[in-house]
């Protein structure tokens, strides 16, 4: 049998190095084949240790497998082992990642129980000092994590690039018969300020399997062209995402666009959507976002997923609408107590359709799907299960009706006893 010329699904992963991040039994593998990790990161004061074990509980709640928080002063550096007991006391065992800049190899030394409560350290190469500190401090750094066993991210941004490493590239830049664009110049300083510092940590006596490396700008061809060639000249895990993404569509947008790019070339092992929230806004989203950009990409599978139609002008009402929001929320407000009580539901399809123009068809694909009255069509709505009409459901209570029939397919697919 020969195979079809049409292939789908992205390039093999590339073949990177396994790092371990763990607290207590919870071990997290980055690289290595695994599978990608979804991160986030707290916007409270970490001085303030309890709304900050709060917000990484919403956080590890939501789906994030590793949540990292600033650790920016000595009242946060002293907050974090507050913030981790609280968190153990709550059952949330996830690993906690400080992000440290100018003050870390201070904070590090002179709070041995912040360093080890972390299950990682974030070092920012161009945040570590000016002069011949910079290098005393980073080593100062790199002591503290090996004294600990603790992985670092060597987290290059192009906002607080390195000026010595980039006067020094720009210096052999002018040099050169041709000279490099302005851009080139600035991809190989990120590029380089990453790699020679994963160097200098091994030189330091660190081994090369604790040091994963990032490389954060904020244009999507700028982050796509620096990860490419970030990928081709090392085999450390990398950890994707596009800083200062910004607000809503934006941010999203452009996240998805840049890390799809990358994800579908076998490039990253950990992501973080860097969404700024809405004021008051959910912090939560770079989460689900993040989900949803691996799962829609059928990387990895985090919740069931609700396929909507657009609707069109054969909807007149925002039924089919309401329906399609309240099911995707009730499926991913479950999914906390359903990953371990039904194991395999987050594969799970449910269709919402808003007429019979495409509503059956869509229905049938999925495992459960409902196609609801489109204008002057009977006011019926079948309800597939598996590619087959079992009921049709009438009257004012359509949602909650349905809702029922999702939680009795859930526990007779994937409850004990069940054979799926
Ligand atoms: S399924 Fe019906 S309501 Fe939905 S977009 Fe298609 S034609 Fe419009």
């Amino acid at each position: 049998m020969s195979s079809s010329p049409i292939a789908s699904g992205p390039l093999a992963r590339r073949n990177s190095r396994r790092v371990v991040i763990s607290h207590g039994a919870r071990e997290i593998i980055v690289g290595g084949g695994a599978p990608v990790m979804v991160q986030s990161m707290t916007n409270t004061d970490t001085a303030d240790a309890i709304g900050t074990a709060i917000q990484i509980k919403e956080l590890a709640r939501a789906g994030s497998e590793i949540v990292r928080l600033t650790v920016n002063t000595p009242e946060a550096a002293a907050a974090v082992p507050a913030i981790r007991e609280q968190l153990d006391r709550m059952g949330v065992d996830v690993p906690l990642v400080g992000d440290f800049h100018y003050n870390g190899h201070t904070l590090l030394t002179d709070y041995p129980d912040c360093a080890q409560a972390l299950s990682k350290y974030r070092i920012n190469p161009g945040n570590v000092g000016k002069g011949a500190k910079r290098d005393t401090q980073f080593a100062q750094m790199i002591e503290v994590a090996c004294k600990y066993d603790k992985p670092v991210r060597i987290g290059v941004n192009w906002g607080s690039l390195d000026q010595a490493l980039l006067a020094r590239i720009m210096d052999e830049n002018a040099g050169r018969a041709e000279p490099w664009s302005a851009q080139a110049v600035m991809y190989e300083a990120l590029v380089t300020s990453a790699i020679e510092n994963a160097q200098r940590a091994e030189e330091l006596g660190m081994s090369g399997d604790k040091i994963i490396l990032s490389c954060k700008v904020s244009g999507v061809q700028d982050l796509i062209a620096v990860y490419r060639e970030l990928a081709r000249r090392c085999d450390y895990p990398l950890h994707l995402g596009l800083t200062e993404a910004g607000m809503g569509s934006k941010g999203i947008v452009a996240s998805t666009a840049a890390l799809s790019v990358l994800l579908q070339e076998g490039i990253g092992d950990t992501i973080r959507i860097s969404l700024t929230p809405e004021p008051g806004g959910d912090r939560t989203k770079e989460v689900v976002v993040g989900q949803e950009i691996l799962q829609t990409m059928g990387l990895r599978k985090f919740t069931p997923m609700v396929i909507a139609c657009p609707g069109c002008g054969r909807t007149t009402s925002t039924v089919f609408q309401d329906l399609a929001d309240k099911i995707q929320t009730f499926l991913r407000e479950q999914m906390p107590v359903w990953k371990g009580k039904y194991p395999g539901v987050e594969a799970m399809n449910v269709a919402v359709m808003g007429c019979i123009v495409n509503g059956p068809g869509e229905s049938k694909h999925a495992n459960i799907g409902i196609s609801l009255p489109g204008t002057g069509e009977s006011p019926a709505a079948p309800v597939f299960i598996d590619g087959e009409k079992k009921v049709t459901l009438r009257g004012e209570r359509i949602a909650e009706e349905f809702q029922n029939v999702v939680l009795e397919y859930v526990e007779s697919h994937y409850g004990q006893g069940s054979h799926s």
